[in-house]
């Protein structure tokens, strides 16, 4: 166990602020009662040498349903995605021991290096703190209401779980979809955001059903809810847009969009507007679904935070965010590479309102990555760091 309180140097071959996109190379780190207070490239004789190694901003998945951790493979197929859903609907009943999928899901995170994790809860009665990982977590509660009464209950869900959690997490709010949220909750949340001050997280633009639902009430998701009795064809005005629902949610004191897979442009040119907002790309499970290409460069281009979740187990082979970096930077050049790494680290803790960066004054957090055999990084460019390192682990000395 590391005494967070003593002074710790660790010297390294490469070292990435997440600011600068100058790389330090053969720098030692210095940290005292958990923030550092020295980045230096003079030699410190106490310092012990991590090698061939890189260190960067913690690693964030800041989009994630651990109550699926438990699952073996991804449920399938993908598609139809109505399919999916109901097959999520049976496996989330059929789970008679969700603590114990969230306690794998936590100890997977914290084994492949993330630091942070969004998640979303669904259950009352969770515990999220029996581990003394150093993971940071920030809870979002996921309200649904389809009918009038379901609504109005959402509002001792919130009250509860703003009182079980309050003292001991992060917290924010997950109105579910625009297929399962009536527009008025939609309201009511952003209302109990800005009261309570918290973040919301909603998947928005997930499908092109999801577009069809709004605009003409039609498609998959429609006759899904009417197979469930769930529809209300007054609930949604026709020709309503993703642009209507981010209005409502730019409101918010800090909006994180679960997928972003079907923004137009418009909606693009709008989030560019409201750097309180960001968008989570979940490229697996993007990949898995089979959607269209994601608009993620341009968003970034636009200036829109951009960060990186893995979504659940229910869509992605496990939670290891450094695999989604590894996937996006198969195709990558070297700028979108350096790109990639940012969304990876320091846009997922910007979209949760806690930034971090490895400078003098910040929390000593960072992420290791190596080689798995430990050899040298061979750094021309900025996809040597992701191609070749495969070896993860995260050091928090600030605590959560
Ligand atoms: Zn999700």
């Amino acid at each position: 166990m590391i005494d967070s309180n003593s002074r710790q140097c660790v010297k390294v071959a490469y070292l990435w602020d997440g600011v600068s996109s100058t790389l330090l190379e053969d720098v030692t780190l210095i940290s005292q009662q958990g923030i550092i207070t020295e980045i230096t490239t003079s030699q410190v004789a106490e310092a012990i040498d991590l090698g061939n190694a890189a260190i960067i901003p913690p690693l964030a998945n800041v989009h994630a349903h651990l109550e699926f951790s438990d699952l073996k493979q991804p449920l399938s197929p993908a598609l139809p995605f109505t399919n999916w859903i109901g097959k999520t609907i049976a496996r989330r009943r059929a789970n008679d021991n969700v603590q114990q999928a969230i306690e794998l899901g936590i100890s997977e995170s914290v084994k492949s290096g993330v630091a942070l994790i969004g998640e979303i809860v669904t259950h009352s009665q969770l515990e999220y703190g029996l581990h003394k990982t150093g993971l940071s977590l920030l809870l979002f509660r996921e309200l649904i209401g389809l009918t009038p009464q379901a609504v109005k209950e959402q509002k001792e869900i919130v009250a509860a779980f703003l009182k079980r959690y309050r003292d001991r997490h992060s917290l924010g709010l997950s109105p579910h979809a625009p297929y399962t949220v009536r527009p008025e909750l939609l309201q009511q949340c952003v209302q109990w955001a800005c009261e309570y001050t918290l973040p919301v997280t909603m998947h928005l633009a997930e499908t092109r059903a999801e577009l069809e639902l709004m605009k003409s009430g039609s498609g998959e998701l429609v006759e899904m809810l009417r197979r469930l009795d769930l529809w209300d064809s007054q609930m949604i005005e026709e020709g309503t847009k993703p642009l209507d629902y981010l209005r409502i949610l730019s409101q918010a004191p800090r909006t994180l969009l679960a997928h972003g897979n079907y923004l137009s442009e418009q909606e693009i040119q709008f989030l560019a507007g409201e750097p309180q907002m960001s968008v989570v790309y979940c490229p697996r499970t993007h990949a898995f679904f089979k959607h269209e290409n994601h608009r993620w460069r341009e968003m970034v281009d636009s200036g829109i935070n951009v960060a990186i979740g893995t979504d659940g187990r229910g869509s992605n082979p496990d939670l290891n965010l450094w695999k989604e970096v590894q996937f996006l930077g198969e195709k990558a050049n070297s700028r979108e590479a350096e790109q990639i790494l940012r969304m990876a680290t320091v846009n997922g803790w910007r979209a949760c309102g806690d930034p971090v960066s490895i400078e003098v004054g910040q929390r000593a957090c960072w992420t290791v990555v190596r080689t798995q055999n430990d050899s040298s990084i061979p750094f021309t460019e900025w996809r040597d760091l992701i191609g070749p390192l495969t070896y993860v682990e995260t050091v928090n000395l600030a605590g959560p």
